[in-house]
């Protein structure tokens, strides 16, 4: 039996009660919360394998990034001075280009390095959809990390097959669905109406049914053509592309729908289905665009909303405390001041994106039975004290930079801010080597100053065959949509 008392925190349970505990004390055995009770002095001389002081310190729940993309974490520093559609396009250059040949020790690199970021950022649990999930469920179970993994299924953008994809997806959920003590575990994870043939999403509707009890994690409207690509697989939008193949439904994760509308959101309470909501990458690359994510509506219907990081490579910040606070910038910009309660937006980071992962029994807030998940956030300095309000303080004042302790399943794997779960030098080497072959490669010239995309036209870098396929899909929904 192993045992853990944190006392003298500042306790946010998150629990639904929104219980704050001033002096508090939490007590693990075995990597399962037994109690969470105001600190006496008893807990000082508690007899446990670690006893942690954390006088001065703010314990709550790990963060949860419900969406991220993580193959080319590496690509770091190279898109962050970009405009947005010279990042779309060094993007598709980046994940198509054949002659670049990118072998696994450059995504294992990336993929620890995420994790890295990920554990120094409070981020306990991340939902990802990647096209290397193999490697993802290896790095995040080996980092003592928790995750959701979903193989990215796009075959209007990678060059292999619906066939081939789907058969590569099931293999991954039969050997890494519930690895690793349970904390990885697999997603279903169609790219969204602007990557997938119908093909592809009658084979994710069989994948489906196979597995129901898996999450189906999906982006959709993110653009404004997606009408028109949703008809491009035969549906009149993207909701009914689901709903026609029994994909919308509680364990339905929906991400950005910025060109969706009121009457999507309906439809999205009424399927209790979840969104997720990604507001950096948007804002950061997409300024102009006058489309929000509809919050009002989705409040106004109900609908569980949690945020994500997306590409956090592209623009370079890893910190969900931030996200948040973009979250509610951005609302406020489109909507008007106060959208968001700051305990509301806790709550999206923690037991909300818990409740959306169907996890909400397991983490998400720190009480009794819940796998301890712990963060603990230095929060005794002159830039924070003295407080009042702390779900302000916790949404307007602390980064990332203030995480101090990370706690998962029990395990102390980021310890007053050093690492104990990763070879941090060993994950530095492999991120610089690997970042260094790809650009010789690509010809993209980096140094501290900044950066300058490679010269070489994008379509020598892009196999053309899956622009073909997009090109084609989108046509073929023109037409679908301008017939009687
Ligand atoms: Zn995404």
């Amino acid at each position: 039996m192993s045992e853990l008392v944190i006392h003298d925190a500042v306790v946010v349970t998150m629990e639904r009660d929104r219980r704050l505990l001033e002096r508090g004390t939490i007590r693990v055995v075995d990597g399962t919360i037994t109690d969470v009770a105001p600190t006496t002095a008893a807990d000082w001389h508690a007899s446990a394998d670690r006893v942690i002081d954390a006088d001065g310190m703010v314990a709550m729940p790990g963060l949860v990034d419900a969406h991220r993309h993580t193959d080319f974490a590496l690509v770091q520093g190279l898109f962050s001075d970009l405009e947005g559609e010279a990042v779309l396009k060094e993007a598709l250059a980046l994940y198509h280009s054949a002659d670049l040949e990118l072998d696994e020790s450059f995504f294992e690199a990336a993929w620890r390095l995420a994790c890295l970021r990920q554990l120094t950022h409070g981020v306990t649990t991340v939902n990802a959809m990647d096209f290397t999930p193999e490697l993802g469920a290896r790095a995040l179970g080996d980092a003592g990390l928790r995750g959701v993994v979903g193989p990215e299924l796009a075959d209007l953008l990678k060059p292999a097959s619906a066939r081939t994809q789907l058969a590569e997806a099931r293999a991954f959920i039969e050997n890494y669905h519930e690895s690793y003590g349970g904390r990885v575990t697999a997603s279903i994870a169609p790219g969204g109406e602007a990557g997938c043939s119908r093909d592809l999403w009658a084979g994710v509707a069989d994948l489906r049914r196979e597995y129901p009890d898996l999450l189906l994690h999906t982006h959709l409207y993110d653009t404004a053509e997606a009408e028109t690509l949703a008809a491009g697989t035969g549906a009149s939008d993207p909701l009914t592309l689901l709903e026609d193949l029994g994909l919308l439904d509680e364990r339905t994760l929906l991400t950005h729908l910025l060109h969706a509308d009121r009457e999507d959101a309906h439809r999205i309470a009424d399927a209790g289905a979840h969104v997720l909501h990604c507001p950096t990458v948007y804002s950061y690359f997409r300024a102009g665009e006058r489309t929000w994510f509809p919050l009002p509506a989705l409040r106004e219907f109900d609908v569980t909303v949690a945020l994500g990081l997306d590409d956090p490579f592209w623009f370079d910040c890893w910190d969900l405390f931030q996200e948040a606070k973009h979250a509610r910038l951005l609302a406020n910009f489109e909507y008007g001041a106060q959208q968001w309660a700051s305990y509301d937006l806790l709550e999206t980071l923690t037991i909300d994106a818990a409740d959306a992962l169907g996890m909400a029994d397991e983490i998400g807030s720190l009480e009794a039975g819940k796998r301890a998940d712990v963060l603990l956030l230095d929060v005794d300095t002159p830039r924070l004290r003295p407080f009042s309000n702390l779900p302000s303080v916790l949404t307007n004042s602390v980064t990332a930079g203030d995480v101090s302790t990370v706690i998962v399943d029990g395990e102390v794997l980021l310890d007053d801010g050093e690492v104990r779960s990763m070879d941090v030098t060993d994950v530095y080497e492999a991120a610089e080597r690997e970042r260094e072959r790809l650009q010789t490669r690509l010809g993209w010239e980096s140094s501290l100053a900044g950066s300058t995309p490679p010269e070489k036209s994008l379509l020598r870098r892009v196999s053309a065959r899956p622009i073909g396929r997009l090109v084609q899909h989108y046509a073929r929904g023109a037409v679908a949509k301008h017939l009687p």
